[in-house]
């Protein structure tokens, strides 16, 4: 397994690949997957493929992401 898929380059971050989550961060750890998705790395590479690299949010980006974590409690 290629571990560095999982983390983000220097000042960069990853998103988390399971379809709906938003978590971005300088690495997707395996125990976010077990816990948030009850999935291994390997799991989630099958079915959803590597982390996403991202560019450094700016604060505008952010509050954004906030927002929708915010509002997306009806889904
Ligand atoms: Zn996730």
């Amino acid at each position: 397994m290629r571990l560095e898929y999982w983390h983000a380059e220097q000042n960069g971050l990853v998103r988390c690949p399971v379809t709906g989550c938003h978590h971005i961060g300088t690495v997707i750890t395996k125990t976010h997957l077990r816990l948030e998705h009850g999935l291994t790395r390997d799991e989630v590479q099958n079915q959803f493929g590597f982390p996403k690299k991202v560019h450094k949010l700016n604060r505008a980006e952010i509050e954004k992401m906030i927002e929708q974590k915010n509002s997306g409690v009806k889904a």
